[in-house]
């Protein structure tokens, strides 16, 4: 018999609802899930072509030592040993866990809890750095905590939506479906995007503000200045909801029109059309991506736009507030188990001497990790330098995804002992592991993940495990078992996972924060198989499902009270000899391409790595259409197609992060993108890399 499974796919942070169909031949086909709350039965061409990227060719069946088969018995034994070797002769802070917003929420807590529990370093760091890690700096600086406020639902009452550093169009297809739905059905409806290329997005906007990169600062701090002046702030929800605010409006004042001007390249008339806009719209909602979050001023940026909505009174009501998009399907997941360096489990702080206590006693632990550990990019820098000796990375390519890749590619060329595991035999990073453990990969695996708007939904598995391939969080169990944590790692299925990670959210009263789920403590196995997609909170004895942070007004800093942040925008100089790169998504493809490289469907819309160019760029260098330009920096160089295009802005260029060497020579991006980071967040700034280009002269 046809089996029909509901699961979410793998892909990005919209989290959408599918319903697999298994046939009794073992074809699998897919569709959108009507019944989930993200999607509504929608899907786009990724999750359209999931069940393209299902097949075997290229997986990694069986563990590998040195490139040859061995029993997981014999490659767990010798990662524990080499792992408790290590930290014997070097201390826990020696080795580090790399993983990834592609695991799911169950493998996050397990290999969280080990790290930070037993090993006793808080050396464990993810993918979802590069994505979101600015909102979650953010959201703590303003709110106390890292809590989203709204609703994808939110988007759609609306009756402006501003997107920023969003081509939301090509990177949250089904959001976007949503909002054009809507503004369709309500034509007063209005659309800006902020954003320096002019993207599919544009299509449904009524303003572009094409932005000099990383004017955001300076335009956020304007229109605070502008709502000020307009006599358009909320003076009473400042007063009794808010602290800071002269502080962070006293900046503004250094900020004359010529800077605004000269920060943002945008013609003063736009931007007092886009002022008065959002001066004259009570619901206003901001959404904000990797446009945002990937820069050296992220996390000010994240900050200027709350700012505005703080000032406003709109934030924690039907159709208003700021809005981080994640890039990926369990960024948020990976949020609420403390899968950050500077986080502990349940939204917890790993630097309140309290909170430790608290997981130290929930866990039982030896040992709690005191100090934040090394993020992302520092990682890679301190396997570089050797104070890193051993290192195992789950579900994630940093060899193509990183900044410096060379520099990534490099330091595990050298280092004494690396572990990957993944889906995959071959991948840029797969190469330099002394021990490769064949992972489950979607649809054989069971769990959780959380979208951007706080929605868990279930991954459910509906393939069996091929070869000997096992779930993420089994081998860091197995890890853990075998470093002599015995009891600690004990769990029997991801069931069991998820309810303990449920039981630490509510534990002690834990549930005086936002991250709550411990009406789960208890769950059985087939209450699990059974979870409906639900937004977090779901406290124990909860009556009404709240929806929306923020209503009544409480924050979660110590007095009640948001902060506003007093930010500097900073005037970027302008480019001489070089360009500013942007980096980011296409449409059909996702990351590095290990599955939707798969599928030949997906590969018909955008078949090439590519740049794209001004024409008056291209011209004063002789590229010419279609033809190949080496783009270089100090730190590497890469060969892409170029794509000689107007909706570039001159003196920019983007090309997109997917392509690597398994798929085309010379075209990972990360090469040439210097690794330099937001000060609080710690995520690189992608899409500011200064790069030459010129065209291709073949030696
Ligand atoms: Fe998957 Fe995102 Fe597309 Fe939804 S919008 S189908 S989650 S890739």
């Amino acid at each position: 018999m046809p089996t029909e499974t509901r699961t979410t796919c793998p892909y990005c942070g919209v989290g959408c609802g599918v319903i697999a169909r298994r046939e009794d031949d073992g074809q699998v086909s897919v569709k959108g899930d009507p019944d989930h709350p993200a999607n509504f039965g929608r899907l786009c061409s990724k999750g359209s072509a999931l069940a393209e990227t299902i097949d075997l060719d290229g997986r990694l069946l069986t563990p590998k030592i040195g490139g040859e088969a061995v029993e997981w018995d014999t490659a767990l034994d010798l990662v524990a040993e080499r792992f408790s070797r290590t930290i014997a002769e070097h201390g826990p802070d020696s080795v580090a866990f790399y993983v990834s917003g592609q695991i799911l929420t169950e493998d996050y807590y397990v290999a969280n809890k080990l790290m930070k529990g037993f090993i006793g370093s808080a050396n464990i760091d993810t993918n979802s750095r590069l994505c979101m890690s600015s909102s979650v700096a953010g959201h703590r600086r303003a709110f106390g905590s890292d809590t989203v406020p709204g609703t994808y639902e939110d988007i759609e009452l609306a009756d402006l939506v501003v997107l920023t550093g969003s081509n939301l169009a090509w990177c949250h297809p089904v959001i976007y479906q949503r909002l054009a739905a809507a503004k369709q059905a309500r034509p007063l409806m209005k659309v800006v995007v902020i954003d320096p290329r002019r993207t599919m997005t544009c299509d449904i906007a009524d303003l572009h503000l094409a932005i000099r990169p990383d004017g955001d600062v300076a335009l956020f701090m304007g229109l605070l200045a502008h709502l000020v002046k307009a006599g358009r702030i909320d003076e009473a929800y400042i007063g009794a909801h808010t602290t800071g605010f002269a502080e962070a409006f006293e900046k503004t004042a250094s900020l004359t029109n010529a800077d605004l001007i000269e920060a943002t390249g945008l013609p003063a008339m736009q931007i007092r059309e886009f002022f008065r806009l959002f001066e004259a719209t009570e619901k206003v909602v901001t959404c904000y991506s990797q446009g945002v979050n990937q820069s050296e001023s992220g996390t000010d940026k994240v900050n200027a736009i709350i700012n505005c909505h703080l000032a406003t009174g709109r934030i924690g009501r039907p159709g208003m507030g700021p809005f981080s998009l994640t890039g990926q399907p369990n960024a948020m997941g990976g949020r609420e188990v403390g899968g950050l360096a500077n986080m502990l489990a349940a939204h917890m702080a790993l630097e309140s001497a309290g909170d430790r206590d608290r997981v130290q006693r929930f866990w039982n632990s030896p040992i709690i990790a005191d100090k934040p550990g090394l993020k992302a990019v520092d990682i890679f820098r301190a396997v570089a330098d050797g104070r890193i000796k051993a290192i195992w990375i789950m579900a994630t390519n940093p060899v193509v995804s990183l900044p410096e890749a060379d520099l990534v590619r490099a330091a595990l060329a050298a280092c004494p002992f690396v572990v990957v595991s993944d889906i995959l035999e071959k991948t840029d990073t797969t190469a330099f592991a002394h021990v490769l453990l064949p992972s489950l990969g979607w649809g054989e695996k069971d769990g959780t993940v959380t979208n951007s708007e706080r929605r868990m939904s279930r991954q459910r598995a509906f393939l069996s495990a091929p070869g000997d391939a096992k779930t993420d969080w089994w081998q860091m169990a197995e890890m853990g078992r075998r470093m002599g944590f015995g009891k600690a790692f004990g769990w029997r299925n991801a069931a069991e996972v998820f309810a303990e990670h449920a039981a630490l959210s509510a534990f002690e009263n834990n549930g005086s924060r936002d991250f709550d789920i411990g009406a789960f403590a208890d769950i059985e196995p087939d209450a699990y198989d059974d979870l409906k997609p639900v937004q977090w909170p779901q406290r124990v004895g909860q009556q009404q499902v709240e929806t929306r942070f923020f209503a009544d007004g409480r924050f979660y800093h110590a007095d009640g009270k948001a902060r506003f942040i007093a930010v500097e925008a900073a005037v970027q100089a302008a480019p001489t000899n070089t360009f500013i790169l942007n980096t980011g998504r296409v449409r059909d493809h996702w990351h590095t391409m290990t599955r939707t490289g798969k599928s030949a469907r997906l590969s018909t819309h955008l078949a090439e790595p590519f740049v794209e160019i001004h024409p008056a760029d291209a011209d004063r260098l002789g590229i010419r259409a279609a033809e190949l330009v080496e783009v270089a920096s100090p730190h590497g160089r890469v060969l892409l197609r170029a794509l000689v295009t107007p909706r570039q802005a001159q003196g920019n260029l983007f090309a997109p992060i997917h392509w690597n060497d398994q798929f085309a020579s010379n075209a990972r991006v990360g090469s040439v993108i210097k690794a330099v980071t937001d000060p609080f967040s710690g995520q690189p700034a992608s899409k500011m890399a200064r790069v030459t280009a010129a065209p291709y002269e073949a030696e």
